[in-house]
């Protein structure tokens, strides 16, 4: 697909105008940290969007029912690279487990199809970037993702 330079913020805007109303119903917050300046990457603008909605609703789907949960998305330069959080308070990912994640079909749900994080990958290699976990079990995850910045 073609690359072409859009606002990393504003994606993101439209991915939580979208995904709202669930964390609403849910009970959970949704802190949008997002950059004090525009930043721009060379992207496919679906596929940003597809990456976006793939992290956040894992990080709905791993609060449990009854908690308030708490959804952070924090994006920020970082020399040449767009660095992006997102950290949830859900119920985190044992050691055993992270070393799956990625892998096609890996679900620890029940209706899981395991794809998302395979998906996701895929799109953030595609674009030159980076992807890493830091997770605590019963604290919440952290997923990082680096872009480079289109100058
Ligand atoms: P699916 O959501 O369909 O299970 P994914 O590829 O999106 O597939 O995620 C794979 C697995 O990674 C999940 O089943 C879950 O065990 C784990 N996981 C992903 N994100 C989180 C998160 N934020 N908190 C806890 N576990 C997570
Ligand atoms: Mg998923």
């Amino acid at each position: 697909s073609t690359l072409v330079p859009r606002s990393i913020g504003h994606i993101l805007e439209q991915v939580l105008l979208f995904l709202s109303p669930q964390a609403m119903m849910n009970d959970i917050e949704i802190v949008n940290q997002g950059p004090e300046e525009e930043l721009l990457i060379n992207c496919d603008e679906n596929q940003i969007k597809q990456v976006f909605i793939n992290l956040i609703k894992n990080a709905f789907e791993a609060i449990p029912p009854g908690q308030a949960g708490r959804v952070r998305i924090h994006i920020t330069r970082s020399g040449d690279y767009v660095a992006i959080q997102v950290a949830d308070n859900g119920c985190g990912i044992p050691e055993e487990v992270i070393r799956k994640l990625g892998q096609p079909f890996f679900t620890t749900k029940e209706k899981g199809t395991g794809l998302g994080l395979t998906v996701s990958k895929e799109i953030i290699l595609n674009h030159h970037g980076s992807l890493s976990i830091t997770s605590e079990t019963g604290k919440g995850t952290t997923f990082a993702i680096c872009f480079p910045l289109h100058t």
